[in-house]
């Protein structure tokens, strides 16, 4: 199966005004409209989605959003429901950012929040990583706890395909020279497989979409594309700068 790569925006809580949004969001869809091998998926906050959702976009470029409510419906004050995004063009929602699991959210909910997404027929990114690594491998058994436990609730035909972006927590926010190396990435990348092999089988691992995310910037994304054995970027901070977000999408634009 030829996976296209994926770069992912995730605007966080920025920018402050509708006016900034368009003109990032504008300038972002002018790159995307010369790159042809790769999808480009822009997420920025709830209020903004509905900026660009009647905005006619090149077909390899997605509005997402960065969270969701685990229920479909009903009295939830302060939620976002699926349905509200999809209706407003949303393809795609991350579950399970580390900010959001920072403010309490369990593995148990991601669990809940991935069904929702499913269940609507939008395609969520699962995101996972340790907070720190050490010699003994505990990072790795982290790993392995969230995906087995976000995972292991859902339908096995949900599971084909499955996009999971590892977002080391130690290595989000910095500069990129403070961030995980390709070698390193690439060894967790092959883990990642691996834990998804012993627990849902082999087709299921070969059909995962893996994404990296921390600290990409422009100068580290040819080499982390190259030998990280990712088939994508999450990108936060650089995505906002729409120079540098041109310069990560530009590298990235190539076939498998
Ligand atoms: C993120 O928020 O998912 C992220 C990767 O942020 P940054 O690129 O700023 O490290």
């Amino acid at each position: 199966m030829k996976k296209r790569n994926l770069v992912v925006a995730n605007w966080k809580m920025n920018p402050e005004t509708p006016e900034e949004a368009k003109k990032i969001f504008s300038k972002e869809k002018a790159v995307a409209k010369k790159l042809k091998n790769i999808d480009i998926l822009i997420c920025p906050p709830f209020p903004f989605i509905s900026l660009f959702s009647k905005i006619t976009v090149p077909k390899n470029m997605f509005l997402g959003a960065q969270d969701v409510s685990t229920e479909r419906k009903g009295s939830f004050t302060g939620e976002t429901s699926v349905d509200m995004i999809k209706n407003l063009g949303a393809k795609f929602v991350l579950v399970g950012h580390s900010e959001r699991r920072e403010m309490g959210e369990s593995n148990e909910t991601v669990t809940k929040k991935l069904k929702v997404v499913f269940d609507a027929d939008l395609t969520p990114i699962l995101c996972i990583g340790e907070k720190e690594r050490d010699r003994e491998g505990t990072h790795l058994a982290f790993i392995k706890k969230q995906i087995k436990e976000c995972l292991s609730g859902l339908q096995k035909k949900y599971l084909v395909g499955i996009h999971i972006a590892y977002e080391p927590i130690w290595a989000i926010g910095r500069s990129y020279k403070e961030a995980m190396s390709p070698t390193d990435i690439h060894e967790t990348v092959l883990y990642i497989k691996k834990v998804l092999s012993e627990l849902f089988g082999r087709d299921i691992a070969t059909s995962a979409k893996i994404l990296y995310g921390g600290s990409v910037e422009p100068e580290s994304t040819a080499p982390i594309m190259e030998y990280g054995d990712v088939n994508g970027l999450l990108v936060g901070h650089a995505s906002l700068k729409p120079e540098q977000f041109s310069e990560i999408l530009k590298a990235s634009n190539f076939k498998r």
